[in-house]
């Protein structure tokens, strides 16, 4: 950045611009704990990202990790017969059946054991990662835009440096920020900025 302008490079081009919008989306890289390196080799560790078909998995259990939407939608599809739609009752039945036993929180791992908040812990074939995702901006070549956290200091996506904004953020202003509905209002905000020349944050 230098003259009140940002210089970008992409794969092809260079381009000098007063006023950056920054979309890459909200679901970049898989968030898996750092514990997931300790767990032993002979178990299959998938991130949901990677998840296509149950041919991907070992014979024997498998443990979902989260309670997140996805995976309340990814448990439904895996007992969902076919043809069947899924009106949420699905998951509900087999966890009373007993085909889906819910554990606490998982914390750790013993090579390959792993350990759950209420001490109890498990053997499993398979790990299914439904942790969410972080964000990735190490291609930000700019000091001071990052909290400790490694989170892009912002409100409402008008970040700490003139011209640059941010949008499709999780909870960037409301929960529906970082879903399809939720464009409309941001853009239109981060839009009315860039046209008053506001300053930065
Ligand atoms: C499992 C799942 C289910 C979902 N279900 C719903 C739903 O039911 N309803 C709903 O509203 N939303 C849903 N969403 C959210 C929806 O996917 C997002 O709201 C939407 O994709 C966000 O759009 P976006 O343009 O901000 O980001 P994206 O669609 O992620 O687009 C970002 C683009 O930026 C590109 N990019 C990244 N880094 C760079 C870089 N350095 N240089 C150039 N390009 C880059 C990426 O390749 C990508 O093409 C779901 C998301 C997931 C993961």
């Amino acid at each position: 950045m230098g003259n009140d302008s940002f210089f970008i490079k992409t794969k092809q081009d260079e381009y000098r611009a007063r006023n950056v919008v920054i979309a890459t989306g909200p679901f970049q890289n898989p968030n898996i704990p750092l514990f997931s390196e300790d767990i032993h080799g002979s178990i299959n560790q998938l991130h949901s990202s990677q998840y296509k078909n149950s041919s991907q998995l070992l014979d024997g259990n498998v443990l979902v990790v989260s309670y997140g939407q996805t995976e309340i939608l990814f448990l439904e599809k895996k007992i969902q017969k076919k043809g069947d739609p899924i009106f949420g009752f699905e998951l509900k039945h087999t966890i009373k059946t007993n085909d889906v036993k819910v554990k606490k929180r998982l914390i750790g791992v013993d090579k390959d054991l792993l350990i759950f908040e209420d001490n109890t812990t498990l053997k499993v074939n398979n790990i299914i990662w439904v942790t969410g995702f972080k964000h990735d901006f190490h291609w930000w070549k700019m000091d001071g835009i990052l909290d400790r956290e490694g989170k892009v200091i912002h409100s409402r996506g008008v970040t700490n440096t003139k011209g640059l904004y941010l949008i499709g953020l999780p909870w960037q202003y409301r929960l529906g920020s970082a879903l399809l509905q939720g464009i409309g209002y941001n853009s239109k905000y981060i839009a009315n900025k860039i046209e008053d020349g506001s300053p930065s944050l």
